[in-house]
């Protein structure tokens, strides 16, 4: 068994004017594809081969770079995909409405939060909202391809949502302006993916 490259629920040129066209492209073309081949040859022929990526990723051996980087990079850009939309931005509603302000106060004080956590992650990295076991929703970050599931990363929990902050998901388009890509992403949040992420995992 190995791992497959999911399409894109989207047409590459979908997200514009926030993700451009070009960086959508080369983002899932190149990067993904790459991350995608690279964990295949890490796990097939090891007891890995056939393990779903929560498992692999629940139970990393955090000293096999190969799988770490791979594993990570495969995992976190599937998330990634999911929870954009060209029908997105808003807010969410219901119960994840409610879980954002049990833990944040309110929805700008989560947009802050997040943002603060995307801006601020020094180099290549992501910023989540992850879920814990009974509903409870935390903010956190994680450099280069870690992800909350791995053992002893940051907030730990299931991410429910991710923002891509490497210099490859924005650099064509926004270059040095992170900040400028982390408000445009906002406009594209799929918050009903992102709800049933949270219903799912919860
Ligand atoms: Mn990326």
């Amino acid at each position: 068994m190995s791992f497959e490259l999911p399409s894109l629920p989207y047409a590459h040129d979908a997200l514009e004017p926030h993700i451009d066209t070009r960086t959508m492209e080369i983002h899932h073309g190149k990067h993904h594809a790459g991350y995608t081949n690279k964990l295949n040859a890490a796990v097939q022929g090891t007891e890995l081969d056939g393990k779903s990526m929560e498992e692999i990723l629940g139970n990393l051996d955090m000293s096999n770079g190969a799988l770490r980087n791979n594993g990570g990079g495969y995992y976190n850009h599937c998330l990634f995909w999911e929870v954009m939309s060209p029908n997105g931005g808003g807010r969410p509603s219901g119960e994840l409405a409610q879980a954002i302000n049990d833990a944040c106060g309110s929805f700008d004080a989560f947009k802050d939060a997040f943002s603060t956590a995307a801006k601020t992650q020094f180099g290549s990295g992501w910023a989540w909202l992850c879920v814990h076991k009974g509903g409870k929703v935390e903010v956190c970050s994680t450099p280069n391809q870690d992800n909350p599931m791995m053992p002893g990363v940051t907030c730990g929990g299931t991410p429910i949502l991710g923002l891509d902050v490497w210099e490859h998901a924005y650099y064509l388009k926004y270059q040095n302006r992170r900040p400028d890509y982390v408000e445009a992403f906002f406009n594209v949040i799929n918050w009903d993916k992102v709800a049933e992420n949270y219903a799912k995992n919860k």
